[in-house]
């Protein structure tokens, strides 16, 4: 096995740096890549968060599981990579400082933007040798997703781990142009999307999500004696689309983010803040809220419900 270019040989545990860039100031800008690998064979698995830098549920994630020793596996090798975009971590942004969302530049090159270099880092030096990534993630803005995985439901390995890893919900995703698990998928790794919560907020109920499912997947694949018990089945969501503003005012939600409702159920208001109007937001068809949008001013046309059925 050789990540980012060194060997790691069976029993090896190790630190390494992968260098991705130098600043104006001639700081270079490492991030941190913690591997364990065991005596026995088995599969790679890839443990990464923070592609998106204001994500930091999944930073959260990765830590408990290190800080447990859950990232010590008994066969195979685990790779944890907790802060992809160190720069987005620090300046509190989904982006890389050359604008670019680090998750639609894949495969990345050698020359190109810093977000395109980062990427094919990523790609050749680390997801070339693992078989298995679990990418976490949350909603953007201040839009929070119900824990839930994103599978393309054809696709019979991403939902098989979907189901082992077990969240409240699998929702049917297609494989969007040059993200990461579309690329990975091309060159044959299983990568399974997580989406727990919302960026800037530590989620108490979406990192355990996160830890247990993870701890289940590793399970499942061997690489772990023991997982959480699964308390409920997951749901599947083939679809889902969005209920969006019709006015632009001051908006509450009153639902609740990860419950079933009704088509015409409330689901929360929007207001103007000159007391001109008071409108109930309401679902348009029956299905599960995945994600509420929690931004207390809204334009009209703004996303504030996902509901999938
Ligand atoms: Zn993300």
């Amino acid at each position: 096995m050789k990540i980012l270019g060194e060997d790691i040989p069976p029993g090896c545990s190790t630190q390494l740096y992968m260098d991705i860039a130098k600043l104006p100031t001639r700081t270079h800008v490492e991030i941190p890549v913690i591997i364990n690998r065991a005596r026995k064979e088995g599969p790679f698995m890839l443990l990464l968060a923070g592609l998106h830098g204001d994500e930091i549920n999944g930073v959260e994630i990765i830590r408990r599981m290190i800080r447990a020793g859950y990232h010590k596996p008994i066969s195979g090798a685990i790779v944890c990579i907790p802060i992809m975009n160190i720069f987005g971590f620090i300046n509190q942004s989904r982006m890389v400082p050359d604008g670019r969302d680090l998750n639609r530049v894949f495969p990345g090159s050698p020359q190109g933007s810093l977000a395109s270099r980062i990427a094919w880092t990523l790609l050749h030096g680390v997801i070339e040798h693992v078989d298995y990534a679990l990418d976490f993630h949350t909603g953007g803005a201040s839009r929070s997703n119900f824990p839930q995985v994103r599978c393309v439901l054809d696709d019979e390995d991403s939902t098989e781990l979907g189901h082992v890893f077990s969240p409240p919900f699998i929702l049917a995703s297609k494989y969007l142009d040059k993200s990461l698990r579309k690329t990975a998928k091309s060159i044959d790794k299983s990568v399974l999307l997580y989406e727990g919560g919302e960026s800037l907020r530590l989620d108490e109920y979406a990192i355990n999500e996160g830890v247990n499912g993870a701890l289940r997947v590793l399970h499942h694949l061997g690489m772990r004696k023991d997982s959480p018990p699964v308390e409920s089945m997951p749901v599947v969501l083939k679809k889902s689309s969005w209920v969006r503003a019709k006015y632009s005012g001051m908006f509450r939600a009153t639902a609740q983010n990860g419950t079933y409702v009704e088509k015409g159920s409330m689901l929360g208001v929007i207001t103007d803040p000159y007391g001109e109007f008071e409108k109930k937001v309401t679902a348009s068809y029956p299905g599960y809220i995945i994600c509420i949008n929690y931004h207390p001013l809204v334009s009209q046309g703004e996303a504030l419900f996902h509901i999938g059925y």
